[in-house]
């Protein structure tokens, strides 16, 4: 067993469930998932680490089809507006890469998966984000509007 990783700094992995922490200015609050020396906005220069919630919304994306060689295309690349603040760019995954699949303001989690092993068995773990959908349908109250009818196209016994 190797160990895991994570490609990316404001991924945390050793915590339990994976999230994004961001570097939050102590001065106004924005938001900056890559390091920064200071506030764009307010030109502050003290931050602290601040734990993201893992539940957003798409705001942009692009359908990728050119990448580098060994880049699986075609993908999804998304602007990603998280529940109570931050904003952050990923892949969406566990999604047909055709716009009749992704809306704007589509719900989205995040997911973890393997991007590589090294030779010592060493998995480096990247992130990305899955349509919620699922999980929200699941739910008690993920019954929506009324426009679909109820599944009751069973053919039944026939035979
Ligand atoms: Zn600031």
């Amino acid at each position: 067993m190797g160990e895991r990783i994570s490609v990316v700094d404001y991924l945390v992995l050793e915590d339990g469930d994976p999230y994004v922490v961001a570097n939050a200015c102590s001065g106004c609050g924005a938001t900056y998932f890559e390091r920064r020396n200071a506030c764009a906005r307010c030109f502050g220069a003290s931050f602290e680490r601040r734990r993201m919630a893992s539940t957003g919304t798409v705001r942009s994306y692009t359908i990728v089809y050119r990448a580098a060689p060994e880049v699986h295309v075609p993908f999804v690349s998304a602007i990603v507006e998280l529940d109570g603040g931050g904003v952050l760019k990923a892949n969406i995954r566990d999604v047909e890469p055709v716009p009749e699949a992704i809306r704007l303001g589509m719900p989205v989690v995040l997911t973890t998966f393997v991007a590589g092993t090294d030779d010592d068995g060493t998995e480096a773990v990247a992130f990305g984000y899955s349509p919620a959908r699922t999980a929200r349908e699941a739910g008690p109250e993920g019954v929506a509007s009324g426009a679909r009818a109820p599944v009751a196209q069973e053919q039944g016994n026939d035979g």
